[in-house]
Parts: C-alpha cells; structure tokens; sequence
C-alpha cells in the first residue's frame, strides 16, 4: 500500500494537527482516538512511514514491540492493565482499516465483545 506523507496522522506526528498526545518517544507517538469506541481507546502509531501491517519489514520488529510496549505503558497509566484491554491493528479494507498509517488501537474501560464480528 502506497503510504501518504500528507494522511492525517503523518500530520498528527508532524504536529501540524492537533491530538490528545498520551505518549510520545523518538519512534512512536500515541494519542485519543477523535471517536472512541470505548472508555480508553488510544491509537498508538510508530513515526515511520508505514501503511499497513503488510508493509512492516523485519528490520522493523523492534519497532512492532516498541509499540506493543507503549500499549503496555499507556494502559498502566489509564488504569486498565488488570481489568483488560484489547489491542487491534486493522489491517484493509475487509478489517475496516480507514487510514493508511498504521496503528494499534489499545481499547479498554469496558467489557468487550469477542468476536468483534
Ligand atoms: P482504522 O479504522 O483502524 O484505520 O482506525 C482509524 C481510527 O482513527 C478511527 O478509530 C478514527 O476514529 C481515528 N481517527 C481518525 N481521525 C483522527 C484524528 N484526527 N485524531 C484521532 N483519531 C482519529
């Protein structure tokens, strides 16, 4: 997938746009979702340019787990570590991916249906 320098959250991590910024550290920013799907709903995006899962390439693998642990770190900080949190990253369009850099949703706060269908 084609990444686009000029998406919304490439312009989030410029801060030309503004966001509620929950974390942020040399490779990964992490901020509110504008239409949350629940109590805690984060959105945590790594700084490099890069589309969708598809386009992770393995010498991004420590990346990928810098986000996961931000996810950790942030869902420590919203208080929903022990009560339970649930981490997405859609992937396309059958997943209902809207935006083109990808993210991890951490969704928390409530109890979550499972499957998501
Ligand atoms: P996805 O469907 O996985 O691509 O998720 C995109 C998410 O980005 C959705 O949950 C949107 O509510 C969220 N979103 C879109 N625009 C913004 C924005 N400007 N600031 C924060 N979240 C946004």
């Amino acid at each position: 997938m084609q990444y686009d320098p000029e998406g919304i959250f490439a312009k989030i991590i410029r801060k030309e746009i503004d966001a509620n910024i929950v974390y942020e550290s040399e490779n990964v920013v992490a901020f509110e979702d504008i239409n949350p799907k629940a109590p805690v709903h984060i959105l945590i995006v790594p700084k490099a340019e890069v589309a969708t899962v598809n386009d992770f390439t393995p010498d991004q693998a420590s990346l990928i787990g810098e986000m996961v642990l931000a996810a950790q770190q942030i869902a420590k900080e919203k208080g929903v570590s022990e009560s339970g949190y649930r981490l997405v990253m859609n992937t396309m369009d059958d997943a209902g991916q809207e935006i083109y850099h990808v993210h991890l949703h951490l969704l928390g706060g409530r109890r979550l249906k499972w499957p998501p269908g």
